[in-house]
């Protein structure tokens, strides 16, 4: 780690073992990783005797079928009175517009900003984002670490979710010996691991089967191969019985085409402010930074894995996802 990142160390510790009342986010439409490090930072720190608040926008409950095995009994989906009285933590979250907490607690005090994203605003009053983690759990875990807190089970489970989902089951290059040795830790504790990945990957309702299938039969090439992208309709969502989230996965699979620098899954959503895209980018070597795209667009992410919303046409959009490619190839 570098010296920066090892002095925000101890001031992230000192900072969790000083406050005694919490309010933890993370990132709107939360995945495993924002669940895993959710979930585990809450238990590390009532651990230590702290009041701890948890907060998922109503919007986002229950839980998709893959996460729904997790504890969410605690968490609220009203932002509490004396939020800023509280330390608020935010984890895998790089900037506050990707939180329906910002309007609501304007400006607190003390603000801890945990992130693994290199396009992380540092929005936080101590910001401690390390772009080499695999994943905000892994920073969790070196934190429970430096706090004396033991893993349990249930500390444990939480934080493999945040591992395996990020590392896309320790398969991107961000699987370092360090990811390896956090999950041999973790394993050690007890817990099981393979029930983990079934409950995560296995399971899959018919109607994500069905859409899966609509995804790959409107895949389409652009610049000789090298972009593999997919769009799905509401029609589709809707003629297949799916919600927006049993798109998780394909845009791996589209990545997995031969010849693909990028994949994309580009899917039509509506919500109050209307109609628009979720763009969903993933890089197949490397070679493409998709968080330059996706900026372009308006959001942001890992250079492998990134995303945007748009109000740009299907056609305006592809259009300037390969003008994009084009420009770093
Ligand atoms: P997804 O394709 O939704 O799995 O997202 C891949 C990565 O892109 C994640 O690390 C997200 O944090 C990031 N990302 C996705 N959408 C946005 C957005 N609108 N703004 C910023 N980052 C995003
Ligand atoms: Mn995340
Ligand atoms: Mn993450």
């Amino acid at each position: 780690m570098n010296p920066t990142a090892t002095q925000s160390r101890e001031q992230t510790i000192s900072a969790l073992q000083q406050g005694e009342r919490f309010l933890l986010v993370t990132h709107e439409h939360p995945d495993g990783d924002a669940l895993g490090s959710l979930l585990s930072m809450s238990l590390i720190l009532r651990a230590l005797g702290k009041d701890v608040v948890s907060f998922i926008a109503a919007d986002d409950l229950p839980l998709s079928y893959e996460y729904d095995w997790l504890d969410v009994s605690d968490i609220v989906s009203e932002i509490p009175r004396d939020a800023d009285e509280r330390v608020v933590v935010f984890l895998d979250c790089g900037n506050t517009e990707r939180s329906p907490l910002v309007d609501a607690a304007a400006a607190p005090e003390h603000l801890l900003n945990i992130d693994h994203h290199h396009d992380n605003t540092r929005f936080g009053s101590i910001d401690y984002v390390l772009e080499d983690a695999s994943s905000t759990a892994e920073i969790v875990w070196d934190l429970a670490n430096g706090l004396g807190v033991a893993l349990t089970p249930e500390i444990a489970e939480a934080l493999y979710l945040g591992l395996i989902t990020d590392t896309g089951r320790f398969m991107y290059p961000n699987a370092t010996p360090r990811s390896h040795a956090m999950a041999t830790e973790l394993l050690a504790v007890g817990i099981d691991g393979n029930l983990i990945f079934r409950r995560v990957y296995e399971n899959l309702p018919e109607a994500k089967l069905h859409l899966f299938a609509r995804a790959l039969t409107v895949a389409e090439r652009y610049l000789d191969g090298r972009l593999t992208l997919s769009v799905l309709s509401n029609d589709d969502f809707e003629q297949c019985g799916a919600p927006a989230s049993y798109t998780e996965g394909i845009v791996d699979f589209l990545r997995a085409v031969d010849g693909t620098r990028v994949a994309a899954l580009i899917r039509e959503t509506t919500d109050e402010s209307g109609q628009s895209y979720r763009v969903s980018m993933r890089s197949s070597d490397g070679e493409i930074d998709v968080s330059m795209i996706a900026r372009a667009g308006g959001g942001g992410g890992h250079p492998a894995a990134a995303g945007f919303k748009s109000e740009l046409g299907r056609d305006d959009l592809i259009a300037l996802l390969c003008e994009q490619i084009s420009e770093q190839s």
